[in-house]
C-alpha cells in the first residue's frame, strides 16, 4: 500500500506538475474519502415514522440512485475522483468517470487499484477522452437514460452546460463549480498569522484550487504592514521549479492558457493603477512557470477582482469599514470559500454569518478535510461532498406504506 501511495503521488506530479510533497498530501486526502465513506456505508439508516392511521406502518428506505456519471478536473486528479466515487460506491451505485484531458493517469491508476482491491468489473469505469471529444462524451453521459446521476467538479461555465443536458431526463445533479474566495484581514487580526494563512490559501497548487483566495481585502490600519510582510514571505518561502525537486513549492501552471490568463489579469490591473509589489511576470524557467505575484492598490473594477484567476496572483484591495469589506466580498455571482482574520469575537460571528459562501475559514487559510461538508452557494454549485452529508447525494429516499394491518 505504501508503494502504491508513493507511485500515485509521482503520477500526480508527472501529470499536473504540482510539487511532490503536495501530491503526497493529495494522496492522503484522496484515500481519506474511500476510508470515510466505507465507514459511512454502515450508517445508511432508514426510518420508521409514526403512521397517521392505526392500520398502517410507515417505513423510509434509502436506496442507491443508480449509475453515476462523474466528470472531474485536473487540479486534484485523484482526490476529486475519490470524493465522489467513495460516496457513490458506499451508497451502492456504479460509476463512469470522465477525467480531465490533462490528467487521465490518476483515474486509470485508481482503476488498477480497484481491480487489486477486488471491486467487481463494471463498478468503477473510466472513459478518458481527448478535449475534441469532451463535449460529445459529456453530452452522452448527461443525456443517457441509463445514467441517473451527474456529479461534476469544474468551471461554472461547464457546469451550466451539463445542467442543461441533465434537465432532459431530470437527473440528480451535484455541481462543485468555480470560486472567487475573499480573504479579509481586519485591523484586529494577528498580522503574522494572517500572512501565514494568506500564503497557504493563495499559493497552494500555484493558486490553482477552487478554494484558493482570489482577492485580499485588508483594512486600512494594518494594510501596509500586511502587504510588506506578505511580500517578504512570498520572496522567502516560495520556490518555483520542477515538482520533483524537494525545494520546489510552486510547480508550473497547467497549460499556456492558464499562464495567459494570469498575465492578462496583471496587465489589466496595472493599466488601471495597481502596483506590482513582487513577481508580475513569467518565470525565467520559461514554459508554464510563473512568478508568485502580489499586487497592491487594487480596486473592484479590475478583472482580477471580478473573476477567478486560477493562478499565483494575489491582488490586495484596501478597505475602511467592516460593512464595506462584507459588501465587496459578497458582490460576486459565486460563493464557494471565504476567509477572514479577526480577533474580535463579535466581529467573528457577524462576518461568518454574513459571508455568502458555503465554507468559511476564520483565522485559518486551509479548511478542506474529509469530515467537513465541501460545497458552495450561488453559482458555485449544488450539493455537498465529503462529511456525513456527502453520501446523500447518491441516495434516493423511498417511502413504503404498509396498509390494511
Ligand atoms: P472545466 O473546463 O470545466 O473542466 C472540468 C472537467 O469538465 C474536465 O474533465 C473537462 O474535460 C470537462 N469538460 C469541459 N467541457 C465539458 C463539456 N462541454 N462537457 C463535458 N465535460 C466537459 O474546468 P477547468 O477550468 O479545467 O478546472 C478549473 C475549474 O474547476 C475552476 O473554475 C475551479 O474553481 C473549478 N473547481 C471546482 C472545485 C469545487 O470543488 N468546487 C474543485 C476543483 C476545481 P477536458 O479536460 O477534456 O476539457
Amino acid at each position: 500500500m505504501m508503494e502504491n501511495k508513493e507511485e500515485l503521488a509521482r503520477i500526480i506530479t508527472a501529470e499536473n506538475g504540482k510539487p511532490l510533497k503536495e501530491a503526497q498530501g493529495e494522496i492522503v486526502y484522496s484515500a481519506s474519502f474511500l476510508e470515510w465513506f466505507a465507514e459511512e456505508a454502515r450508517r445508511i439508516y432508514g426510518d420508521v415514522i409514526p403512521a397517521p392511521a392505526k392500520d398502517r406502518r410507515v417505513l423510509v428506505l434509502k436506496q442507491p440512485v443508480g449509475v453515476a456519471a462523474i466528470i472531474t478536473p485536473w487540479n486534484f486528479p485523484s482526490a476529486m475522483i475519490t470524493r465522489k466515487v467513495g460516496a457513490a460506491l458506499a451508497a451502492g451505485c456504479t460509476v463512469v468517470v470522465k477525467p480531465a484531458e490533462d490528467t487521465p493517469l490518476s483515474a486509470l491508476a485508481l482503476g488498477e487499484l480497484a481491480n487489486q482491491a477486488g471491486i467487481p468489473a463494471g463498478v468503477y469505469n473510466v472513459v478518458p477522452c481527448s478535449r475534441q471529444q469532451t463535449a460529445a462524451v459529456g453530452e452522452v453521459l448527461c443525456t443517457d437514460p441509463l445514467v441517473s446521476k451527474i456529479s461534476f467538479t469544474g468551471s461554472t461555465a461547464t457546469g451550466k452546460i451539463l445542467l442543461k443536458h441533465a434537465a432532459g431526463t431530470v437527473k440528480r445533479v451535484s455541481m462543485e463549480l468555480g470560486g472567487h474566495a475573499p480573504f479579509i484581514v481586519f485591523d484586529s487580526a494577528n498580522v503574522d498569522r494572517a500572512v501565514a494563512g494568506a500564503l497557504a490559501s493563495k499559493y497552494r497548487n500555484s493558486g490553482q484550487t477552487c478554494v484558493c483566495t482570489n482577492r485580499f481585502l485588508v483594512q486600512k490600519g494594518i494594510h501596509d504592514e500586511f502587504v510588506e510582510k506578505f511580500a517578504k514571505a512570498i520572496e522567502k518561502e516560495l520556490h518555483v521549479g520542477n515538482g520533483f525537486d524537494a525545494k520546489t513549492t510552486q510547480g508550473p501552471l497547467i497549460n499556456e492558457k492558464a499562464v495567459e490568463k494570469v498575465e492578462k489579469h496583471i496587465k489589466d490591473a496595472v493599466s488601471q493603477g495597481a502596483s506590482i509589489v513582487t513577481g508580475g511576470k513569467r518565470h525565467s524557467l520559461g514554459k508554464n512557470f510563473f512568478e508568485p505575484t502580489l499586487l497592491s492598490n487594487v480596486t473592484t473594477k479590475m478583472l482580477c477582482t471580478q473573476e477567478e484567476t486560477f493562478g499565483p496572483l494575489a491582488p490586495v484591495i484596501k478597505f475602511e469599514t467592516e460593512a464595506e469589506a462584507v459588501a465587496i466580498a459578497n458582490a460576486a455571482n459565486v460563493g464557494l470559500a471565504g476567509y477572514f482574520y479577526s480577533q474580535d469575537p463579535a466581529q467573528i460571528w457577524r462576518v461568518a454569518e454574513q459571508l455568502e459562501v458555503g465554507m468559511v475559514g476564520v483565522n485559518e487559510g486551509i479548511i478542506s478535510s474529509v469530515e467537513c461538508p465541501f460545497g458552495g452557494v450561488k453559482e458555485s454549485g449544488l450539493g455537498r461532498e465529503g462529511s456525513k452529508y456527502g453520501i446523500d447525494e447518491y441516495l434516493e429516499i423511498k417511502y413504503v406504506c404498509l396498509g390494511g394491518l
